[in-house]
């Protein structure tokens, strides 16, 4: 039978307070890396949203380009027709030239809306385009101040987690080699890191358990460490 004080075992109350702190502490700490890898998702998600729109505008510009082309070579047909119908010979040569130049007109008109609509879209795509950048270098911002804040959490839980595991090793000099193994070995199998669990009314509020009489009696003596027979934590009389 491990032999206890009340004072060694309000030194393990204060040893499992410490390190339920710490432990929640390097929680937070572990989803510092996720919150990051978030930010970094975000603005690498808004940047390829740009860059299709980009890739639309080009498409447009080159859509247009065609279309220029194509105007080009449609005036340049409708000249030629134009100095052929200068020297034609006969009417029926006449008539069908000057269908042909009315066909290639019609064309042309037929381009030229199309290049105005191909304008339009352009416009458009910059103008998204430019309100979207704008709106990337806020996210930007916002996401490096993000970064820094987070950085700046992540350092100061260090920083505690560091002077909380100073107070560990302090506390636990003020603990026999026993007790320590034994409080390290039922943390260890506890499901909540939480080694120690109080007893109120004969109850292990650990488990909710109902601890026999004589335990229960045995317990208030604060002389021996007792384990709850169901949870198997440290049991201490609590009671408040
Ligand atoms: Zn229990």
């Amino acid at each position: 039978m491990t032999a206890i004080t009340r004072a060694q075992m309000e030194t393990l109350m204060n040893l499992q307070q410490i390190e339920i702190q710490r432990m929640e502490i390097q929680k937070t700490l572990d989803k510092v890396a996720e919150k990051i890898a978030g930010f970094d998702k975000e603005l690498h998600d808004f940047a390829k949203s740009i860059s299709k729109e980009k890739t639309l505008l080009d498409d447009s510009k080159a859509r247009y380009r065609d279309l220029e082309e194509q105007v080009h070579v449609n005036t340049a047909l409708i000249a030629k027709i134009e100095e052929k119908r200068r020297s034609v010979k006969t009417n029926k040569e006449y008539q069908s030239l000057i269908k042909e130049e009315e066909q290639l007109r019609t064309r042309k008109t037929q381009i030229e809306d199309e290049m105005l609509e191909c304008m339009s879209e352009m416009e458009g795509l910059s103008e998204k385009i430019k309100s979207q950048e704008e709106e990337f270098r806020q996210v930007d911002d916002q996401v490096t101040s993000d970064k820094e804040a987070v950085a700046k959490e992540a350092s100061e839980s260090e920083s505690r987690i560091n002077d909380l595991s100073r107070e560990v090793a302090s506390v636990e000099a003020e603990l026999t080699p026993e007790l320590l193994q034994a409080f390290a070995r039922v943390k260890k199998m506890s499901n909540d890191g939480k080694a120690l669990a109080p007893v109120r009314n004969s109850i292990c509020l650990g488990c909710h358990m109902n601890i026999p009489p004589q335990m229960y009696n045995e317990l208030q003596r604060f002389d021996s460490l007792k384990l709850c027979p169901f949870c198997n934590r440290i049991l201490y009389w609590d009671n408040s």
